[in-house]
């Protein structure tokens, strides 16, 4: 049994829906042909496919035959912390040595540092069918590949990787021994920014890296919650600079680095001398064959990524592929959630009928196929995007000349995926995760009281499920970074908003497909809750104007904004403003679909049917509620400075 030959929607993306001819010049710098499959490469966009569909075919039968019959086992054996390492249990290690010897960890790593350059997108497809079988292995495996990309990316962005362009191959980067240990299966790595008192709010940060009289960095703090902290590379984000005062560039975010800290080095003996020393690792609800460490540094050696001050914008970088990746490791849960839940509906009897034949419990399991499959439709669009984006982004560093028309052209290709892969980001973040809890909640659900008990494992489902809104950015932050980009989009240019909402009002009433102007009524409903949130915010600025000096009008309605202080009923309505935008995405990147394969059709139909009713709720909601709470919230700044 395989978790991608039996998964006919996952199957389709690689068949027909992704273009990989597309992508595939951006993966396979040096081209295709047959020197090139001479030398590790593919012969065509057809070979490379068939490549790919069999390490598909062969992670979907490790998930099916090896990880999903030990999720149990790893649910019940935890790890533990002795002598200040961390002890797995036998059968996590087991797993995690096949997967280094299958050649995983190294899916997407460049050829030249022993990978398979496989496109990121495969790599994400591999998430989604382990997860399908336990999403904490998966969570561990994606510390491994996706820190020696990050790695990669950040050597690449900062300027120390070298490339030869004759014969397009990466010759040096930074980091090199440490991506080839990676691939190889032989460390891993994880992402150090939580802190006992800064978890969202990521200016509340303290640890601190200061420089020593030769200019080397030294790190000291505490992290909390790392997940694989275990791991030998981490990416620490530590604040380089104390801020005078809140107008200092430094202050907040500004202040923020990123450093890589070694957890330790290797003695002579072969013994650890450790850097990093590991405090302890959390217990948890679920989640349990992933380790979630807290961490202290005391005056660490840490090596600078990049510039002073840019760590926020980098670790946005990172975080941006792994949320997606989160994305797929929740589809991969709800695809777990559906089918136990509909194996057991249709072999449970209940007042003379199947569970799966009563219109209720049908109605739930209808409703889970068609969100899977809208989530898997984004999920594999926003991955796309983010792939483009990140390789053409190093093309245009490293392949094009600098100020001809060509880098230009490509700036702007760049400019334009980037918008596309962060607009979709947090909506399929935000959406997968809570989908995940609301399927898993479904299908203990349909499993009445068995599902309660630990028999059928519905109950590790709806554990390991909940972490999914927690981490990489809860649920409520995804809603926000979604809403304040929205509005932002709006406010810099009005005329393109009422381009598009002009464009969704003909489409809705007039386009040639009853289905389109369905897909076009829900873009319709989220740029008319918009307007309504913009009107709101805007109304007492534009009120303001006369009072305003004609210069300043442009600053006062699209620059002098602060998100925080000034978008008080969009912030309230967030979570709602999200669910349209994301209503809407899936049915538009359905629609895409149909121009490859009609068949999809009745997919989107059904996204359609379910997503109509939501969208009127959400928009009834922004529109007509709220205000009551906006008031007394006005009133409490004062309660608030006094704390
Ligand atoms: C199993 C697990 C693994 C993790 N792995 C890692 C890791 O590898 N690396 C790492 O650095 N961290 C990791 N984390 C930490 C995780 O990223 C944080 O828990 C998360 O960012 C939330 O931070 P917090 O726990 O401090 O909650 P808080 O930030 O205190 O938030 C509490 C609640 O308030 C809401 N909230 C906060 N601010 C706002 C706002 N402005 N508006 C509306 N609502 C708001 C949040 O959505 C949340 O519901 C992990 C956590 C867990 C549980």
């Amino acid at each position: 049994m395989s978790f991608y030959d039996d998964n006919a929607d996952l199957r389709w993306y690689v068949e027909r829906g992704i273009d990989w001819a597309r992508l595939l010049p951006h993966v396979e710098l040096g081209g295709l042909g047959p020197a090139q499959a001479e030398a590790g490469g593919y012969q065509s966009v057809e070979d490379a496919v068939q490549t790919w569909t069999e390490v598909l075919h062969m992670a979907g039968a490790f998930a099916a035959d090896e990880i999903a019959p030990r999720a149990a086992l790893l649910d019940r054996a935890h790890a533990r912390v002795e002598d200040g390492e961390l002890v797995s249990p036998p059968e996590h290690d087991q797993l995690f040595d096949a997967i280094a010897a299958m050649g995983l960890h190294g899916l997407c790593v460049p050829r030249e540092f022993g990978g398979m350059n496989a496109p990121l997108v495969i790599y994400m497809l591999v998430a989604e069918v382990f997860s399908r079988a336990d999403v904490s292995v998966m969570t561990h495996h994606s510390f491994h590949g996706g820190i020696a990309m990050a790695l990669l990316m950040y050597s690449a962005l900062e300027g120390s990787t070298t490339f030869d362009p004759d014969s397009r191959q990466i010759l040096s980067t930074r980091w090199s021994k440490a991506i080839e240990e990676i691939a190889a299966g032989e460390a891993w790595g994880c992402m150090d920014i939580t802190e006992p008192d800064a978890g969202s709010d990521m200016a509340a940060l303290r640890t601190k890296a200061e420089q020593d009289a030769d200019g080397n960095w030294l790190l000291s703090g505490q992290k909390i919650f790392i997940t694989s902290g275990h791991g030998k590379y981490h990416f620490v984000i530590a604040r380089t600079e104390d801020a005078k005062d809140p107008d200092d560039p430094f202050a907040g975010l500004g202040g923020l680095s990123l450093f890589l800290v070694k957890a330790w080095e290797d003695g002579p003996d072969g013994r650890r001398i450790r850097n990093i020393t590991l405090e302890r690792i959390e217990e948890k609800l679920g989640h349990h064959g992933s380790a979630t460490c807290t961490l202290s540094f005391d005056r660490c050696p840490a090596e600078l990524v990049g510039q002073r001050g840019e760590g926020f914008k980098l670790m946005l970088l990172l975080m941006n592929n792994a949320r997606i990746g989160v994305g797929f490791e929740a589809i991969g849960l709800c695809e777990a959630a559906l089918r136990m839940a509909r194996s057991y509906a249709a072999g449970r009897r209940s007042m003379g009928r199947s569970l799966d034949r009563h219109e209720l419990i049908a109605d739930w399991l209808d409703e889970m196929q068609t969100d899977v499959c809208g989530l898997r439709a984004l999920a594999v669009h926003a991955a796309f995007q983010e792939e483009l984006t990140q390789r053409k982004r190093l093309e245009l560093r490293y392949l094009v000349a600098p100020g001809s028309a060509e880098a230009a052209a490509l700036e702007a290709e760049v400019k334009a995926l980037t918008w596309a892969s962060r607009s979709a980001t947090p909506l399929l973040k935000m959406l997968a995760a809570e989908k995940a809890v609301e399927m898993a909640r479904r299908c203990l659900q349909i499993h009445g009281g068995a599902g309660y008990t630990t028999e059928y494992g519905a109950e590790r489902l709806l554990r390991d499920s909940l972490v999914l809104p927690i981490y990489e950015g809860t649920t409520q932050i995804q809603a926000l970074m979604a809403t304040k980009d929205a509005l932002l989009g709006l406010l810099r240019d009005p005329k393109a908003f009422v381009r598009q909402s002009a464009r969704a009002s003909l489409d809705s009433r007039t386009h040639r497909d009853p289905l389109y102007r369905r897909v076009a009524g829900l873009r319709l409903a989220a740029l008319q809750a918009q307007r309504h949130l913009i009107q709101r915010i805007a109304g007492p600025r534009v009120l303001s104007l006369p009072q305003t000096p004609l210069a300043r009008w442009r600053d006062r309605l699209v620059d002098d904004w602060d998100p925080r202080t000034d978008f008080g009923p969009a912030l309230l309505h967030a979570e709602r403003l999200a669910g349209l935008l994301a209503d809407a995405a899936i049915a538009e990147v359905l629609w895409a679909q149909l121009a490859k394969d009609e068949g999809r059709r009745p997919i989107l139909e059904g996204w359609v049917e379910r997503a109509e009713p939501r969208a009127r709720d959400n928009l009834g909601r922004i529109k007509h509620s709220g205000e009551r709470l906006l008031a007394r919230l006005a009133q409490a700044p004062a309660a608030e400075a006094a704390k």
